[in-house]
Order: structure tokens, then sequence, then C-alpha cells
């Protein structure tokens, strides 16, 4: 039966990336019919919105989207749109996969971790105003709700997947409230799951202890804004992010996408590495039940880097986002 999935190219690097996916799907044969849909800046300019009405009934019907990345302007304009899409359909869980790839050379080895990141609150829940001009506050919202949540989906992923340890990421000695909400949550979550270990580490602490043996961890879970920055931080330890990629769940809907922006620095020149989107269509694959050709698209990325010939520029290659992609094509033949 064909498989509706609502398609966004996005900014900058975007087109390049998600054109370099659809020519993969394509070339698999798979039946899935995209259903283009445009958000941010171009939505502004056509409907006057960042998040229109035909993206959200879009996503409502088909339930899956790949996404590539939109610009969130910086200090002004409008609401990211990733946040927008993640608290309308009420995707609770970010997972991001950090594993190293035979063969592609970095600082680190044994790098195989996931971060679990709560998606729907926190210091994105939006709830900012100014008090005079001089001062500005924003609100950290923690619910036990959100936080049991994503507790629960890292322990069923741990048992799923077979992860040994989970650990929690925090700031409760100054976040007092907040994060002990947090922690109490995550603490009565894993008393259900003894066969998975529980560690709670503070942020900071974590950090370091992160880029000095990444081995020793298996999955880190952290509210919204802590897992947005340890998932950068965890991308640089297996060569940046051009390699990772991040799904956003729910219970009713799940977005794919890669973890990077819109790097409008290198947009248009080819130069953008599409690893981390054809990924992410791969885990999409996966999620639609096509298992087959996700384990194949995955199977002819790990080949390129085991081979290392094929390489883009911030992996220190000299290949173009298309030729990577011909190169991906070639070896799913
Ligand atoms: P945005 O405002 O959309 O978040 P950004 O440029 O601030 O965009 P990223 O897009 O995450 O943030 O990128 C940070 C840097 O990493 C970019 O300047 C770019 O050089 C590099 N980068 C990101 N993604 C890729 C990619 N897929 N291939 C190559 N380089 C990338």
């Amino acid at each position: 039966m064909t498989k509706n999935v609502t398609l966004i190219y996005g900014d900058g690097i975007g087109p390049e990336v998600i054109r370099s996916v659809v020519d993969i799907i394509e070339f698999l044969g798979c039946d899935i019919n995209f259903d283009t849909q445009i958000a941010g800046l171009e939505s502004v300019k056509k409907y006057d919105k960042p998040i229109n009405d035909k993206l959200i009934e879009s996503i409502r019907e088909n339930k899956v989207a790949l996404k590539g990345p939109v610009t969130t302007p910086v200090g002004r304009g409008f609401r990211s749109v990733n946040v927008g899409l993640r608290q309308e359909f009420n995707l609770y869980a970010n997972v991001r996969p950090v594993k190293n790839f035979e063969g592609l050379k970095c600082r680190y080895e044994n790098v195989d971790l996931v971060v679990m990141r709560e998606n729907t609150e926190g210091l994105y829940s939006g709830v900012e105003r100014k008090e005079g001009e001089e001062k500005a506050v924003s609100e950290r919202i923690i619910t036990k709700k959100a936080s049991e949540d994503i507790a629960r989906y890292a322990f069923e992923y741990a048992r799923k997947e077979n992860r040994k340890k989970i650990t929690a990421l925090h700031k409760a000695n100054i976040l007092k409230l907040t994060d002990r909400i947090f922690l109490d949550a995550v603490e009565s979550v894993a008393g259900e799951y003894k066969d998975i270990e529980l560690e709670e580490m503070i942020i900071d602490a974590a950090c370091m202890n992160i880029v000095m043996h990444p081995e020793k961890y298996d999955i880190l879970l952290a509210t919204n804004l802590f897992g947005d920055i340890i998932s950068d931080l965890c991308a640089g330890l297996i060569g940046g992010l051009g390699l990772t990629t991040g799904a956003n769940i729910g219970k009713d809907a799940a977005i794919f996408e890669a973890v990077h922006g819109s790097a409008p620095d290198i947009a248009g020149t080819n130069s953008a590495n599409p690893t981390a989107c054809i990924l992410a269509a791969s885990d999409m694959l996966g999620y639609l039940g096509l298992k087959e050709e996700c384990t194949k698209i995955k199977r002819a990325i790990e080949d390129i880097f085991k081979d290392g010939k094929t390489l883009t520029k911030d992996l220190g290659g000299n290949c173009g986002t298309k030729e990577f992609t011909r190169e991906v094509i070639a070896r799913l033949k």
C-alpha cells in the first residue's frame, strides 16, 4: 500500500540534502508518495505564518514527515518551526543516535550512544516576556507528565535496543524545583525497569565526562535545552553535524530530520554532506515498516565510510553533495 509522507525541503542546504534523499528513495522504488509542503520563511511569504494550515493538515493526515532544516531567525522574527511542529503534534521524544562509522577517522573510537531529549517544554516552551526595556524573562516549564513520558520512552527504547544504562542529565543543584520534578519522574519510571541502570549527572560535569570518556555512555536522557546542546556536542564526537540524525516521535505522528541546521554559509555550493538527512530517511523507512530498504541505505553509507574515498568537505574530502548521492545509489545496486 502506498505510504504518504509529508516532505519539507527547508532552507539553506535543505533543498540539496532533501533532493539527495528523494533520489535515493526513488531509486529504491519505495512505494512512497511525497506530499511537498512549505515552512518557515517561504510559508511566511505565502501565508503570513511560518507553520501554515496546509502543512499541519498534511502531517495530521500522513502522520509521518521528512523535514529539511528550516532557518530560525536569531533573536527576532518568527518562532522556530521545529519547536512549533514538535509542540503542535506533541512529538515528545527526540531520539538522536551517535555512533562511530568504521573507517571514518575522528578523535574518538567506540562511541555508541543515544541522546534522548524531551522535546515539547523546558526552556523551549516559548513563554518569554519583556519586563521594561532592560529585562526579559524566559520560563522553563517542566511537568511531571512530560518528564515521565520521555523517561518511559527512554527505558522502553533501552529494553528494545538492548541498551544497559540511562544517564539523566540535570542541574538540580541550582534549578531545584524544575529539575527535581524531572528527576523524580525519571526515578519513579526507573523503578519499573530494574534491568536498566539509572545514573544521574549534573549537566556541566557530564559535558566534561562525555568528551573525556564518551565510550562510558549509553543513553543520555535530558530536558529540552540540555538535550539540544549535548546532541551537538555528541555529533562532534563522531565527525560533526553532517552525520547525525534526529527522530521526533509522538503518539500520533513522527518527523524525521537531520540534527544540523540550514547551514546558510554553504548553501547552494553542492558541498553539504547529505549523510544525516539520508540516515534520517532510512530511519523513517524503518519506522514505516520498510526494514529492508532502511538497512540497505545504512549499509551503503557504512560501506562508503569504510572505503574512505568518497568524503564530503566537512569530513576532509572533496566530494560534492550530488556526487556523494550518486555513490550511495551505486552501492544500492
Ligand atoms: P541554522 O540557523 O539553520 O541553525 P547554522 O548555520 O547556524 O544554521 P548549522 O546549520 O547547524 O547551524 O551548522 C553549523 C555549521 O556546521 C555550518 O556553518 C556548516 O558549516 C556546518 N554544517 C552543518 N550541517 C552540515 C552539513 N550537512 N554538511 C556540511 N557542513 C554542515
